[in-house]
């Protein structure tokens, strides 16, 4: 069995002139105030070991990385019916970005921009009794831990301040890709990305997909092999938005980033790995938390390639 402690702390002592570097995410007030020296780090094994270092125990947003878990859940639910309503490309446009969706008459790119996650909202609104809920327990039941929990204050905040999904979520309902009532979308969909949990959780809550869609300690079927294989696939060419590119370049794992600094990302038959730092780069993913994951494919050789 690898000992991965002696790497994080190598990877730890390389990133320290870097944490803080960049920004946090100021459009989300909530998220503003965070402290950008906050940097963590947990590996977890398919055969259950954990691996961590720095703030592993402290909670943040998850924001973004929330959407490989309502895309999962959607999936399961719906199968390949869901792409008749949200693409599978890279968008190479920012998270956010409106003008593709006009062009392509509603139906936006994948999953993972805020239009094709606020789709698949939609999707889980029109499946589920009572989507807050639901959601949380299908975390709790993938990271195995039952203190996962909305941040009414971070959701709260990006409903006050969350105009350009309105936009977004105004338009798709334009194009009959919205069946519910917009407003609520918005806030199931504020809901998940508020979502806090710590690396430790957020790394074991994506064994799921290092393990062909089961969970690997308690034997949960959450995907078919396939299904599992797909998702990664797409975290690979869309998780990073308009830096996947350089994601699979540098990193060379499927992964999901959130602008609250989080990063998950795995390799298959192997390891989860999550990392958290929030100050962000340009294209709104951990800027530090890049830098680590790159360090942790270079020094141990391991890549999806
Ligand atoms: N909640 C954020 C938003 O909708 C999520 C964006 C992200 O993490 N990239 O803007």
């Amino acid at each position: 069995m690898a000992d991965y402690n002696k790497l994080l702390e190598e990877i730890v002592q390389e990133i320290k002139p870097i944490i803080g570097e960049g920004k946090v995410a100021g459009y989300i007030p909530a998220l503003a105030k965070i402290d950008p020296q906050k940097f963590g780090v947990t590996i977890s094994t398919i055969n259950g070991n954990t691996f961590s270092i720095g703030d592993v125990n402290e909670k943040f947003s998850v924001q973004s990385i929330s959407k490989v878990f309502t895309l999962t859940l959607a999936f399961s639910k719906l199968g390949e019916e869901i792409w008749s309503r949200v693409g599978r490309e890279p968008s190479g446009n920012a998270f956010n970005s409106l003008v593709q969706l006009e062009y392509e008459r509603g139906i936006p790119r994948n999953p993972f921009i805020n239009a094709g996650a606020i789709v698949i909202t939609d999707i889980l609104i029109s499946l589920l009794d009572d989507p807050y809920a639901e959601l949380l327990d299908f975390i709790r039941l993938l990271s195995g831990s039952e203190d996962i929990r909305y941040d009414a204050k971070v959701a709260q905040s990006e409903r006050e301040n969350g105009f350009t999904n309105a936009a977004l979520v105004n338009f798709l309902k334009s194009h009959h890709n919205i069946k519910n009532d917009v407003e609520k979308v918005l806030d199931v969909y504020f809901h998940h990305c508020s979502i806090t949990m710590t690396t430790n959780e957020l790394s074991k809550s994506f064994l799921y997909l290092s393990n062909h869609g089961c969970i690997p300690k308690s034997k949960h079927n959450i995907l078919t092999k396939s299904q599992a294989k797909r998702i990664n696939a797409l975290m690979l060419t869309c998780g990073t938005y308009d830096e996947a590119g350089d994601f699979a370049y540098l990193v060379g794992m499927p992964g999901k980033s959130g602008v609250g600094g989080g990063i998950a990302a795995i390799i298959p038959n192997e390891l989860s790995i999550a990392v958290w730092c929030p100050a962000l780069n340009k294209k709104g993913n951990s800027l530090a938390g890049m830098k680590a994951l790159e360090l942790f494919t270079t020094k141990t050789g391991m890549s999806i390639f």
